[in-house]
């Protein structure tokens, strides 16, 4: 059982607090806390007052429950009764009733589209809509089975003039290979590109290409006569994904299980072929393996998970993913920043030469709702990890003459594959500074490692700034403030290009953005780590 401090809920760092989109967080009442709603929600009790049932919904109905007491949202089709979950929403009751009595799909989409509604609120479930969400025009003229011809591209009208050009796709094989080809028509794509995925009897392959997503998303299949349970036979579990960047194409190359040939590639699935905004998108998870767990500091440890041998998927610099549990049957799911799994891979040689292993610094707060569960985890145990998100772009760095980093806490997680890649890859970079704000000297991660890459590296160099420090500590001293700042951002230059990441508890970042933009620093010159 959780223990949950009688303290002011949610606590200034809880990530109930941590909003996207700079919306209102208000303060719950006692008793109303996320674990505090799980509980409601197992007591049995008849939260959507139809004792069980589920019923079809129209519109007019849906209008009609529109008040605190009785009030019902439709989201993706799906209709809740959201009232007994009111004063457990951590945006507040004001926010769950712009969506009363209506379609609230966007509006939780803009704000927190992560959130495991499904699970949340599935004791709330009303039932479904009446009038099914439109299909789009195409989709019933999308070939039942892939053939090798290219069928239609399924871009929305909208979405072809604004949008980039929309990729095709097409599959080749041999006796003992398929290989499906993306032809993304963009010349930035790279192995980070792309996330393919095959689980059960769906092949998946998600491309991002800027703001978009364009998928490949069938049933893999070598006869059009094949039934489902059959396909997951069809290939291997392992695959090789190659980009030939310069002319923006992807290869993803399947091994056969026989040296049999495919009358076709398979049957399409949902949102096959199509290019839509990411942002539209449902976040797609894998199970991956807790491989090992050592201290980073007293309550920091570095996670290593494992990929599935069916997944390719490699989190770009800068971008976090979704990490999901299942806590007393009810789906929690919280971000985290993946990191590499040392500063300088000299000081400790790589134990896996490939990407199938994903490392993140996670915070243990003993009152949480998921990092106590993430720290009871076995070795060899499962957690889903998500498709990464993001609005990091590595262009950020070009050019670039003075990097930088203002971490505090785990904000510092970010701020590690930055520093690596930057150190490593941008050639016009003069200078490397992190300010890395803590509580106590026991609470900087990878101090060592940060003193040692100064050390070797003449570009880089990290302050620690402690707010709680003990009498025998001789660096800087308090919290961020103009006065620090501006004597630590100084410019190699008068004119040099800057860049400055800043990371940590949402009240650090935004006073940090204040601060910074007092110290005339552009909006293109930082770039702020949250929740979005
Ligand atoms: P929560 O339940 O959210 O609690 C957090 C704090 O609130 C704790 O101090 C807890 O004691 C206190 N609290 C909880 N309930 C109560 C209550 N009823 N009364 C008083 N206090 C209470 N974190 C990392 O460690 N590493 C990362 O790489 C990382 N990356 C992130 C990336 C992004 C984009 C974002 C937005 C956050 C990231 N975080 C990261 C933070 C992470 O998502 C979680 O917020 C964090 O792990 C806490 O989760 P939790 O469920 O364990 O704690
Ligand atoms: P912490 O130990 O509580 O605090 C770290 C430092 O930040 C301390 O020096 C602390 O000073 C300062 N700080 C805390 N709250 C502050 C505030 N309101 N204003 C100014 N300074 C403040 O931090 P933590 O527990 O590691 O928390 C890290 C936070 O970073 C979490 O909220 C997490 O969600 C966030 N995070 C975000 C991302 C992302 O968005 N991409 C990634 C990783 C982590 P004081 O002693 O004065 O409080």
């Amino acid at each position: 059982m959780l223990n949950i401090p009688s303290q002011a809920f949610p606590a200034p760092s809880s990530q109930q607090r941590v909003a996207s989109g700079g919306r209102s967080k208000v303060p719950l009442k006692q008793g109303r806390s996320l674990m505090d709603w799980i509980r409601l929600t197992k007591s049995g009790k008849d939260l959507t007052g139809l004792k069980g049932r589920l019923i079809e919904v129209t519109e007019e109905e849906l209008k009609k429950h529109n008040t605190k007491d009785d009030c019902w949202i439709c989201i993706r089709g799906f209709v809740y009764n959201v009232s007994p979950y009111m004063e457990y929403h951590p945006g507040g009751e004001d926010e769950l009733m712009k969506a009363a009595g209506s379609d609230g799909t966007d509006l939780f989409d803009q704000v927190h589209r992560w959130v495991n509604y499904e699970s949340m609120l599935k004791e709330c479930l009303v039932g479904r809509m009446a009038v099914k969400p439109a299909v789009p025009k195409d989709y019933h003229e999308e070939k039942k089975v892939l053939n090798g011809m290219l069928p239609k591209s399924q871009v929305p009208d909208a979405l072809a003039k604004e949008g980039p050009v929309s990729p095709s796709y097409d599959w080749f094989q041999t006796d003992s290979l398929v290989t499906i080809v993306i032809y993304t028509k963009q010349k930035d794509v790279n192995l980070d590109s792309v996330i393919v995925d095959h689980q059960y009897d769906s092949f998946r392959a998600e491309t991002i290409i800027k703001d978009y997503s364009y998928l490949i998303h069938i049933v893999l299949s070598r006869s059009i006569y094949a039934i489902a349970n059959e396909l997951s036979h069809a290939i291997q579990e392992d695959f090789s994904v190659r980009v030939v960047a310069n002319v923006g194409k992807i290869e993803i190359v399947l091994k056969k299980k026989e040296n049999t040939s495919w009358e076709c590639l398979g049957h399409p699935l949902e949102n096959h072929n199509s290019l839509i905004p990411k942002k539209d998108t449902g976040l797609y998870y894998r199970k991956c393996q807790l491989i090992s767990k050592e201290d980073a500091t007293h309550d920091t440890k570095l996670f290593c998970l494992m990929l599935p041998p069916s997944t390719h998927l490699q989190v770009p610099i800068g971008q976090h993913v979704y990490l999901k549990l299942t806590i007393t049957g009810t789906e929690i799911v919280k971000p985290y920043t993946p990191v590499s799994d040392s500063l300088l891979s000299e000081f400790k040689e790589p134990v896996i030469p490939n990407n199938k292993y994903i490392y993140f610094l996670i915070k243990i707060y003993p009152a949480g709702l998921f990092t106590p569960e993430l720290d009871h985890l076995q070795i060899g145990d499962f957690v889903s990890i998500s498709n990464p998100e993001g609005n990091f772009k590595i262009a950020q760095f070009q050019e670039l003459e003075d990097l930088f980093l203002l971490a505090a806490g785990t904000g510092f997680t970010p701020m590690v594959k930055i520093l690596n890649y930057a150190l490593t890859n941008i050639s016009s970079l003069r200078k490397v500074k992190l300010m890395f704000f803590n509580k106590t000297e026991d609470d900087i991660i990878w101090r060592s490692q940060l003193e040692k890459l100064a050390f070797k590296d003449k570009r880089f160099d990290v302050e620690f700034v402690l707010s709680q420090p003990t009498s025998e500590w001789n660096g800087k001293k308090g919290c961020i403030s103009p006065g620090l700042l501006s004597e630590f951002l100084k410019r190699s230059l008068d004119n040099s290009k800057v860049l400055i990441c800043i990371c940590g508890p949402a009240a650090f970042t935004e006073q940090g953005m204040r601060m910074l933009h007092d110290l005339n620093f552009s909006k293109d010159e930082i770039h702020a780590f949250t929740a979005s």
